[in-house]
């Protein structure tokens, strides 16, 4: 997507470790009318495609999708949580995932009550690094007995390989942008 290319090389910053920092537009401060324009290019790639829900993790994921929930129907957007609450009553799906900015370990949480046996859902989330936050949505949507209809990411460093071995899997992974390859040093991004 153009549009998100563009922002990318005019606002993000490269990052040691290949972190790419978008905060100015998309996971700090937040460009909506951006937002809406991704939501409208996801709704074009899943066209035909039968969604009934989407599917993201706080916080960053929660804007996007819900800005592009409007692009699908107004379907309802579930946010997996990160941390246990008293607010999180009843049955829950919870697995663990590896926080590629963080460096460590976190739950991934998702109330019964809100994921389903026969849901279609479309996973959206900021970033596809190594694939280990979508694994762990996955996972979760396993366990419901939803099926993944589609997979929606805003950037994917695809030299981190995450994508490709979704691909691999079946899963169909619409990024909207695909970094090749990113140098610390200069700066530079080179999209896909
Ligand atoms: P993965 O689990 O695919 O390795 O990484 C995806 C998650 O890590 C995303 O949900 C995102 O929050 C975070 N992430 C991965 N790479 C980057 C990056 O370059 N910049 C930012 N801001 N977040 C990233």
């Amino acid at each position: 997507m153009q549009e998100l290319e563009d922002r990318i090389r005019h606002d993000g910053i490269v990052k040691a470790g290949n972190v790419l920092k978008v905060d100015a537009f998309l996971n700090h401060q937040c460009d909506v009318e951006l937002f809406d324009h991704m939501g409208a290019e996801w709704a074009r790639l899943f066209e035909g495609v039968e969604i009934n829900k989407i599917l993201t993790i706080e916080a960053s994921g929660i804007g996007m999708a819900c800005i592009a929930a409007q692009h699908f129907g107004g379907v309802p957007v579930v946010f997996a949580k990160k941390a246990q609450s008293i607010n999180l009553d009843g049955e829950q799906y919870a697995t663990t995932i590896y926080s590629f900015t963080k460096q460590k370990e976190y739950p991934v949480i998702v109330g019964k009550r809100f994921l389903s046996e026969g849901d279609k859902v479309l996973i959206i989330d900021d970033f596809l690094a190594n694939g280990c936050a979508l694994e762990g949505l996955i996972k979760i949507c396993e366990a419901a007995g939803a099926e993944v209809a589609g997979i929606g990411i805003a950037v994917e460093k695809g030299f981190q390989g995450g994508g490709d071995k979704l691909r691999e899997r079946g899963f169909r992974v619409e990024s909207l942008a695909r970094i090749a390859d990113m140098d610390c040093e200069t700066g530079e991004i080179t999209f896909a």
